[in-house]
């Protein structure tokens, strides 16, 4: 079953999506008037066709690109692919990244691709510029440059093959220098310093984001992959007093933590800076609705987290 029912509330019209997913049909109200209602995903990676066709061609001349999709079975996805997910899933808008391609022609095509796909779906997509850190100064002045052209932050960063090098780190601080002068968020990526090791995850210690983040004053930062873990620390009061816009995404999520951790950084970090990223096409938004309602999270919760925190962030 699937299609739109029309329904009568208090005499507020509302719309039921009701759509097949796997075994289950889901339910998604749409308040055909309440911008809180809308549902954002905050982390979402595309491809270039030409791209996804010939993957094992750039896999050969990117190894962090064959490290985490050499394989045919890592799934990647265009535009297209990516709406069209959105719609079965109702998802109302996405933060798009591309890949922090090694070579600079390779990462202006992928960016400019991200701006292309605005273009075709200006109410759905929000493209981020994902730099690459191994590039030399002309990748942050292309982060400044893109953000004229309409790119609506900077992400995911992420040094998959690397680590936090010192090159790394200066390149990043730069890059958060543009963020900020732009007014805009800078999303990073996050790994538990921690557990087993799976594809993207880079040796990287809690007490080097926490530099970063004490070296980045005035930063609208984003921790992907909940922040690696950070946000326990949050719990310690000299943390807390210095953190002012940091958010945590929940990509991954589901293969990485139980439910429970929906609640239990919910308890810790407070209701508004948590903001749901399913790290598509890696796994679908419906697997994180379900473990937030697993993990007991209340719906106004679930309202926020899937939505309205990131429509204030991003002013939607
Ligand atoms: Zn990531």
């Amino acid at each position: 079953m699937s299609g739109w029912k029309i329904l009568l509330q208090k005499g507020k019209p509302r719309v039921t999506l009701l759509v097949r997913q796997e075994d289950s049909i889901i339910t998604k109200e749409h308040g055909l008037s309440k911008v809180s209602d809308m549902i954002v995903d905050f982390h979402t990676h595309i491809f270039p066709p030409e791209v996804i066709s010939d993957r094992a061609e750039f896999a050969n001349r990117d190894p962090a690109f064959e490290h985490i999709y050499g394989s045919p079975s890592a799934r990647m996805v265009d535009a297209e692919g990516l709406v069209e997910a959105m719609d079965e899933e109702g998802v109302d808008k996405a933060v798009v990244f591309g890949f922090p391609w090694a070579d600079a022609g390779v990462c202006k095509m992928a960016n400019a691709y991200l701006l292309e796909a605005k273009a075709r779906y200006p109410e759905r997509i929000v493209p981020f510029y994902t730099p690459s850190l191994a590039g030399g100064k002309q990748t942050v002045r292309r982060a400044a440059r893109s953000l004229d052209e309409g790119m609506q932050g900077i992400g995911e960063v992420a040094f998959y093959t690397s680590g936090m090098g010192r090159r790394q780190w200066s390149k990043l601080l730069d890059l958060a220098e543009v963020a900020i002068e732009a007014g805009v968020p800078l999303l990073l990526h996050a790994n538990e310093s921690v557990g087993h090791n799976y594809p993207g995850k880079t040796d990287m210690r809690l007490r080097d984001l926490w530099r970063f983040i004490e070296q980045t004053e005035g930063l609208t930062l984003v921790l992907a992959h909940w922040g690696g873990g950070l946000f326990f620390y949050e719990l310690m009061k000299s943390v807390a007093k210095r953190v002012t816009s940091l958010y945590y995404d929940t990509a991954a999520s589901p293969f990485l933590y139980s439910s429970k951790v929906y609640r239990i950084a919910a308890d810790i970090l407070g209701p508004e800076r948590i903001l749901f990223g399913s790290d598509f096409p890696l796994i679908r938004p419906s697997r994180y609705r379900r473990e937030m309602e697993e993990g007991g999270l209340s719906e106004e919760l679930q309202r926020r987290i899937m939505g309205e925190n990131a429509c204030k962030l991003l002013q939607l």
